[in-house]
């Protein structure tokens, strides 16, 4: 990690960070800006200095700004336990080069391992702003988008019995659909009960609607990962439906049909 050092001065009244548990991204909210320019333009508000910790310029290049240790100004009410850093740029209109992506990443990825931290907020999260502009790839820079995710992921270990669901608004939806496809006429009262059972119609890969995606969504909450709740039931749906079928000492078919369905529904 490349961070160019800067010789800004700084006023005395910092205080050093105790905690580190959070990183807070940032735009400038200006096209192009230097580190001696958001130090001045700090200064000129009656601060210490620059209140973020790093700059990440459009080139990709970084700099210090406040001390690493010393809290910064820059996400009122979150500033005592937190590392801000900006990016060069207007991103509310701009769209961010890719250099300067890359290197967000890479500070971002460098700060978490420093720290052993995994929270990334956005300036917005935390106040009452638009900081850093809804073209800002946040995801990206924070390490969270999907595609970083590796596909094949095994299954997390299910519990022996799926939790009870009673009250809950996944069974209410599924009361209703099944009622509004026909299969049923329940009442829709979000208690899985034998009525409900018997409204869910068998479900089997080349399926798509809403019931196959009352199934995804279900599926991925119990930690059987189908991936994209996109309401076709494809090969990765069928997939973790075996999974379950395995898990729970069922005919493994992909099919999901009565004894399936009462293991989604918690009975
Ligand atoms: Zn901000």
């Amino acid at each position: 990690m490349n961070i160019i050092e800067t010789n800004l001065k700084f006023k005395n009244s910092m205080t050093n960070r105790s905690t580190t548990k959070r990183i807070i991204l940032h735009h400038a909210e200006a096209s192009k800006c230097t580190a001696e320019d958001i130090h001045r333009w700090h200064l000129n508000n009656g601060w210490a200095g620059a209140g973020y910790h790093f700059l990440v310029r459009k080139d990709g290049s970084v700099y210090r700004l406040r001390p690493e240790n010393k809290v910064g100004a820059h996400a009122q009410g979150a500033n005592s336990n937190s590392i801000g850093i900006c990016f060069e740029g207007a991103y509310m209109t701009e769209t961010m080069p890719q250099a300067q992506i890359d290197a967000g990443k890479e500070l971002v990825a460098y700060l978490k391992e420093k720290y052993d931290i995994s929270k990334v907020q956005a300036h917005r999260d935390v106040c009452s702003t638009s900081c850093p502009g809804k073209n800002f790839p946040f995801e990206e820079i924070a390490g969270t988008k999907a595609s970083n995710i590796p596909v094949n992921t095994t299954p997390k270990p299910a519990p022996a019995q799926t939790p009870k669901l009673s009250g809950n608004d996944w069974v209410r939806r599924l009361q209703k659909e099944c009622n509004a496809q026909g299969f049923s006429r329940q009442v829709v009262d979000s208690i899985p009960g034998k009525n409900t059972l018997a409204g869910c119609p068998t479900c089997r890969r080349g399926a798509r609607g809403n019931i196959t995606r009352l199934i995804q969504e279900r599926l991925n909450g119990l930690g059987y990962n189908c991936g994209k709740v996109d309401s076709i039931f494809g090969s990765r749906t069928e997939n973790a439906v075996k999974t379950l079928q395995k898990v729970h000492g069922l005919t493994i078919d992909g099919i999901v049909g009565q004894k399936t369905w009462r293991i989604l529904l918690g009975m």
